[in-house]
């Protein structure tokens, strides 16, 4: 039988055990990383937590962003040329791109598959963490006849 991958362990016990203090931002950023995971920009991240509480700033956000990402319960994004994006899921993922309407999927690693196992390692070398991203045309996108890609427009 095969063991369930681990849980992430639970925001309380990992912003703790990391040194940080449990703030009412924190947990509110990362409740809006949780409630919609679209990839938001810190931008929409601090706009969708706004709502909640309206006198937060961006500068907060921010912070609070950084503090998540550091202490591993969100991780960032970077799209070529965009503004980072942050994610809340901790399981074992790649990204992919859509190259005509920008949204980002979570792609999940086929079962039983391990990322660095992908590559002949060197030896000597560690890997602490991975990312990937792929790139393409999502489901949508590819059966718009107007797609950027198949018929690209000059600027
Ligand atoms: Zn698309
Ligand atoms: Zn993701």
């Amino acid at each position: 039988m095969k063991s369930a991958p681990p849980e992430p362990s639970g925001y309380e016990e990992t912003i703790s055990h990391s040194g940080h203090r449990l703030t009412p931002q924190r947990r509110e950023v990362y409740d809006v990383l949780l409630a919609k995971r679209d990839h938001p920009t810190a931008t929409e991240v601090f706009l969708r937590t706004k709502q909640q509480m309206p006198n937060i700033s961006l500068a907060t956000v921010y912070n609070c962003l950084e503090t998540l990402v550091s202490c591993g319960l969100a991780r960032q994004v970077n799209v070529e040329r965009e503004a980072t994006r942050f994610c809340a899921n901790l399981q074992e993922h790649g990204h992919f791109v859509c190259e005509e309407c920008d949204k980002v999927h979570d792609v999940p690693l086929a079962t039983g598959r391990h990322l660095e196992r992908a590559f002949d390692l060197p030896k000597g070398l560690t890997v602490t963490h991975s990312e990937i991203t792929l790139r393409g045309l999502c489901a949508a996108c590819a059966k718009t006849p107007q797609s950027k890609l198949r018929n690209p427009q000059p600027k």
